[in-house]
């Protein structure tokens, strides 16, 4: 994707324009650039990066972007396609489903989520993990491990990304250093995903079955018991 600032100030973006998940609204959206710096000024100043004012098509509120400037030049400023979010989206999980200890770590393993801190978002993600596998038993952490395999062929995860996932969750504070992988932008997204759906399988899937089962039998109208003789 071409995206390079005008002599006549304007953005200019090739198929799709920018789009991503909005931090107000929470929508993957279309941005519309409301505040792009001067064409003249990026070409005098020449600085490593351009920040643009956006506005977010489904709610209107503004987000700021900033791109890496590729290069500079009498018809454009060049603009790398990747751009760094300065506010991110938070992530959503319900979290009151999860056991009482387990709440807690796991909301500050999405905000570190949100903030792109995705290391600290592992580790938060271990001692999440460690928290539930006290509350649950050895027999609840086999289960986990087993719904954990489940995910890996429904998302047809490849051995690396697995064995990332298993080391993370799986593996002890005590194991030979470094005793958890380091994580970037790509296999921190995994992890998320794959976390949401574990606690959701293991936590809120049941406990949302038990709630719709208990008012079904609530509602349901009384049987008429028949004579029988
Ligand atoms: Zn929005």
């Amino acid at each position: 994707m071409s995206i390079y600032v005008s002599p006549q100030d304007e953005l200019h973006t090739e198929y799709q324009g920018v789009a991503l998940n909005c931090p107000h609204c929470q929508t993957m959206t279309h941005l519309t650039a409301t505040a792009v710096p001067r064409f003249e000024d990026l070409n005098r100043r020449r600085p490593k990066h351009a920040g643009i004012v956006f506005r977010c098509d489904a709610c209107g509120e503004p987000v700021f972007l900033k791109f890496a400037v590729k290069s500079f030049g009498p018809q454009r400023v060049e603009l790398a396609a990747h751009f760094i979010e300065i506010e991110r989206a938070r992530e959503q999980f319900p979290i009151t489903y999860l056991p009482a200890g387990a709440q807690d770590l796991f909301k500050e393993a999405l905000a570190c989520y949100s903030a792109g801190c995705w290391n600290a978002f592992g580790s938060m993600s271990r001692r999440t993990a460690q928290s539930l596998f006290r509350e649950l038993g050895e027999r609840g952490k086999l289960d986990m491990f087993d719904t954990l395999q489940e995910i890996r062929s429904i998302a047809e995860l490849d051995e690396a990304s697995f064995s990332v996932l298993r080391a993370v969750l799986f593996g002890s504070d005590s194991d030979p250093w470094p005793n958890q992988p380091a994580l970037g932008a790509e296999s921190a997204g995994i992890l998320l995903e794959v976390m949401r759906d574990l606690l959701y399988q293991t936590f809120v899937r049941k406990a949302r079955l038990k709630q719709a089962m208990t008012f079904r039998r609530f509602v349901a109208p009384a049987q008429t018991v028949s004579a029988a003789g």
